[in-house]
C-alpha cells in the first residue's frame, strides 16, 4: 500500500483526521489534489469527500480552524468550502451518479467511496487518500492511476463509450489533460471519444470554450489542437479552423497547410507570452486564408486581404465559441489585421510615414503585435528564420526611433474639436471632423510636426480653404494637449 502521509502533514489534514474519528465518520482527499500531489504539480485545491454529510464535517473543521478559517455553505448542493491561508477546501458527502441521455446533469445519490470513485472521469482524478487515524495516506487506487500517471496515460475508469456518452464534457477535459501535462490518451480512451464526438451538442458552449482556454494556456497548444482535429470535435466546435487544414496543389505548385502552420505559430508565440488573448491571435490570424485563397499560374496562391477579411471574421467566431464580445475580442480583431504591416515595413525603403500609421493603428499594442510577427515566421530554414528575424529587429529599431520623436503611441490629436468650433463659430458637424481628419493625416504624412503650433496653423490654412471665418483666436497652448 503506498502511503502518503508525509505529504499531509498541514495540520487541517489532521483536524479533519480528529473531526472524523470523534464524529465516527469517514474523509478522504480525492481527485485533482491526489493526482498533482503524485505529479508534484503544486497545489492548493483539496476536495474531500466525506462517507456522510460533508456540510456537518465542514462545520466542526472550521470550528476546530478557529479564527484563520472562512466557512460557506452551499446546502442546495450538500457542499461546504473553507479557506484557509492559501488552501481551499471543499466538503462533499460520497455520491453515485446516473445519467439521462439529454443532459449531463446526473441524478444523485448518497454513494459509497467506491461509488464516488467510479463516477470520476479519469483513472489519474480517481484516487483518493484516506484520512482515517489508523491508515492516514493510504492511497486508494482502484483503476491503477498512480500507473497510469507513471506511463503518462489519460484512460477513463470504466467503459469509455458510456463515461463519454454520460457526461461528453469529458472528452474535452480529456484532451486539455493530455496537453497541460503532455500526457497520451490511451488508444481505446481515443476512440471512444470519435466515437461520441456527437454528444458534444449537449453541452454548453461556456464549459467548452473553458476547455478550449485551458488547452490555449498549455505549454503546447498544438498538441491538444491535433487531438482535437483527429478526433472529430475539431470540426464540430470550431470548424473554421478546421477549415485551414489541407494542402492545394495545382501546376505543381502547393500552398502550406495553414493548420499547422497556425499551430506553430501557436507554439512559438506560447514560448514568449502567457498572454490568452495574444494566443487567440495567432490562432485566429490566417483564419480567412481558406476563403480569401486564390491561385494564378503567373503568382501562384494567393491569400489576398485575409487580414482584413479575417478581423472581420472575429467577432462571429468569438460569438460562436462563447468568447468575450468586448475588448479583448477587440485586441484579437486588430492583432489579426495588423499582422502583415510589420513584414511590408520590413521589406520596403521604409517611409516614416509608413512606421507613424502603425505606431498610430496598434497603440500600445505594438509590442504584442510585433511578438505576434516574430512567432508567424515558421520556416524550416534556420538561415531565412533568422534573417526574418533580424529584419523585425530593425522594424522594432524604426518604431523606436518615430516613437521618440514624434510620440504617436497613444496618439491624442493636438487641437481639439472645441478649439476648431471655437476658432470657426462651428457646431457638432462633418466640417470638423473633416478638419480633425486632415490634421491626424497631415502629422501622420510627415507635413507637419504632432505639436499644437503646427497643428493650429494647419487648421487656419484648412478654414480658408473652406472659406471658414476666423471668429475667435486662440491662444498659444490653448487646449494643445
Ligand atoms: P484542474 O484543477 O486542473 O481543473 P481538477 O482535476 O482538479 O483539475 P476539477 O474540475 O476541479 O479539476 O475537478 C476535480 C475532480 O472532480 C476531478 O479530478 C475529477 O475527479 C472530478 N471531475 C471533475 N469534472 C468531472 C467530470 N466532468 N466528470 C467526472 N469527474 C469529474
Amino acid at each position: 500500500m503506498t502511503n502518503f502521509a508525509g505529504k499531509l502533514q498541514d495540520n487541517f489534514f489532521h483536524i479533519i483526521s480528529k473531526v472524523c474519528t470523534d464524529s465516527n465518520t469517514k474523509a478522504f482527499v480525492i481527485g485533482g489534489f491526489v493526482r498533482d500531489l503524485i505529479i508534484s504539480r503544486p497545489s492548493k485545491d483539496v476536495d474531500v469527500v466525506v462517507l456522510g454529510s460533508g456540510i456537518k464535517v465542514a462545520r466542526k473543521v472550521s470550528e476546530e480552524l478557529g479564527k484563520g478559517a472562512n466557512v460557506k455553505y452551499f446546502k442546495n448542493f450538500g457542499t461546504a468550502m473553507i479557506r484557509h491561508g492559501e488552501w481551499v477546501i471543499e466538503f462533499v458527502g460520497a455520491r453515485k451518479e446516473s445519467y439521462r441521455s439529454h443532459s449531463r446533469k446526473p441524478i444523485v445519490e448518497d454513494g459509497t467511496l467506491s461509488d464516488d470513485q467510479n463516477r470520476r472521469d479519469f483513472t489519474i482524478n480517481a484516487m483518493s487518500l484516506s484520512l482515517q487515524k489508523n491508515s492516514y495516506g493510504d492511497l486508494l487506487d482502484p483503476f491503477n492511476g498512480q500507473e497510469d500517471i507513471e506511463n503518462r496515460i489519460i484512460r477513463t475508469p470504466l467503459d469509455p463509450d458510456i463515461t463519454f456518452s454520460d457526461d461528453p464534457l469529458r472528452m474535452m477535459r480529456a484532451i486539455r489533460f493530455a496537453t497541460q501535462l503532455d500526457f497520451d490518451i490511451a488508444p481505446s480512451t481515443f476512440e471512444a471519444i470519435t466515437r461520441n464526438k456527437n454528444r458534444i451538442s449537449i453541452v454548453s458552449g461556456e464549459r467548452v470554450a473553458d476547455e478550449l482556454n485551458l488547452i490555449v494556456l498549455s505549454n503546447k497548444p498544438s498538441k491538444g489542437f491535433v487531438l482535437l482535429d483527429e478526433s472529430g470535435l475539431l470540426k464540430i466546435i470550431f470548424p473554421k479552423l478546421a477549415d485551414l487544414k489541407g494542402v492545394e496543389v495545382i501546376n505543381k505548385q502547393a500552398h502550406k497547410d495553414n493548420f499547422y502552420h497556425t499551430l506553430q505559430v501557436l507554439d512559438n508565440l506560447s514560448q514568449n507570452t502567457d498572454d490568452l488573448w495574444l494566443r487567440w491571435s495567432a490562432i485566429l490570424h490566417d483564419i480567412a486564408k481558406p476563403v480569401t485563397k486564390r491561385y494564378s499560374p503567373e503568382t501562384g496562391w494567393t491569400f489576398h486581404g485575409h487580414e482584413f477579411i479575417g478581423a472581420k471574421m472575429i467577432p462571429g467566431i468569438f460569438k460562436k465559441l462563447k468568447l468575450p464580445q468586448n475588448d479583448k475580442m477587440r485586441f484579437v480583431q486588430k492583432m489579426v489585421q495588423l499582422h502583415l504591416r510589420p513584414i511590408v515595413l520590413s521589406q520596403d525603403i521604409v517611409t516614416d510615414s509608413a512606421v507613424r500609421r502603425l505606431l498610430f493603428d496598434a497603440g500600445d499594442d505594438i509590442d504584442s503585435l510585433m511578438m505576434l510577427c516574430d512567432a508567424d515566421i515558421t520556416s524550416k530554414n534556420e538561415e531565412k528564420v533568422k534573417r526574418y528575424l533580424k529584419n523585425f529587429q530593425l522594424v522594432r529599431k524604426k518604431l523606436k526611433e518615430v516613437e521618440e520623436k514624434d510620440h504617436l503611441r497613444n496618439w491624442q490629436p493636438p487641437v481639439s474639436g472645441e478649439v476648431i468650433m471655437e476658432t470657426f463659430g462651428l457646431s457638432p458637424s462633418k466640417t470638423v471632423g473633416d478638419i480633425k481628419i486632415a490634421i491626424r493625416e497631415a502629422i501622420l504624412d510627415g507635413e507637419i510636426d504632432n505639436t499644437f503650433e503646427d497643428a493650429y496653423a494647419f487648421m487656419l490654412e484648412k478654414g480658408k480653404e473652406k472659406k471658414l471665418r476666423v471668429v475667435k483666436q486662440i491662444p498659444d497652448n490653448h487646449g494643445g494637449k
